[in-house]
């Protein structure tokens, strides 16, 4: 069973001294590539750096929601030129954080165009996250409109959302969320077609069980892919051949294939 580890911030600080031996072990657990997801200017310039030295680790730009306050011209700048390097695969990650609002919302929408509008102009899909700002999300999404692609990440949006994101062509990635004692979106988990949906760990945070409250890692994305598997009522094998082949697809990767 091959996986992705379609969302993970090596680079934090909480995981970053210890990040290449997390690489070894989700090696070692069959992940065959991890996106290491950026949340600043200077935090990209550290996730390309990681990348360039890893064939399967691969990285994005972007300056987080929570960070927004720091997306100025010139960290958006440092970030276009980081979206050249080959190593950079997406755009983000960006979106709106309405639930803890460590930067002022008007703010957060503004770097959040910035960010759709790179990926339109580069071309690269963008990584969303979105916490209780539902409608700005899918307001930002649906201006942006034809020529965007992105993933709304560690989903747990409503279904209005979940059905204007499919709409528009749009991918769900999954956290350990899913393995939760109180999830409540199964309905909205199941309703992801199996050609849009991915798994991620969103390491360090959001350990899945049964490592809930601890340091979560990219090898857990095998527990995360569990869960959602028996929630979906889809054999693993299936759902993991599924979302490795729809990361590889969404970020253009160029990991080996399975041999
Ligand atoms: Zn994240």
């Amino acid at each position: 069973m091959e996986l992705i580890d379609s969302h993970a911030h090596l680079t934090h600080e909480r995981l970053a001294e210890d990040a290449e031996a997390a690489i070894e072990r989700a090696r070692a657990a069959d992940v065959v590539a991890i996106v290491t997801v950026a949340s600043s200017a200077a935090d990209a310039a550290r996730a390309v750096e990681l990348a360039s030295r890893h064939e399967d680790v691969f990285a994005t730009a972007g300056v987080h929601p929570h960070e927004a306050d720091s997306a100025s011209a010139e960290a958006l700048s440092e970030i276009r030129d980081l979206l050249g390097r080959s190593e950079v695969v997406a755009v983000g990650e960006t979106g709106l954080d309405y639930h803890y609002d460590f930067a002022p919302r008007e703010v957060q929408r503004t770097s959040f165009a910035a960010h759709l509008e790179m990926a339109r102009d580069t071309g690269l899909p963008v990584v969303v996250h979105s916490r209780s700002a539902d409608e700005d999300t899918r307001a930002l999404i649906a201006e942006a409109g034809e020529g965007v692609r992105g993933v709304l990440h560690c989903f747990s949006a409503g279904r209005e959302l979940l059905e204007l994101a499919l709409g528009v062509g749009w991918s769900i990635s999954f956290t350990g969320l899913v393995s939760f004692r109180n999830y409540d979106q199964v309905d909205l988990l199941r309703s992801v077609p199996l050609d849009r949906i991915m798994v991620e760990t969103d390491s360090p945070y959001m350990a899945p069980m049964p490592h809930r409250g601890k340091r979560n890692e990219p090898a857990f994305v095998r527990e995360v892919l569990l869960h959602a598997a028996r929630l979906r009522g889809e054999a693993p094998e299936a759902l993991a051949a599924a979302t490795t082949r729809n990361a590889r697809r969404f970020f253009g990767l160029t990991t080996a294939e399975a041999t």
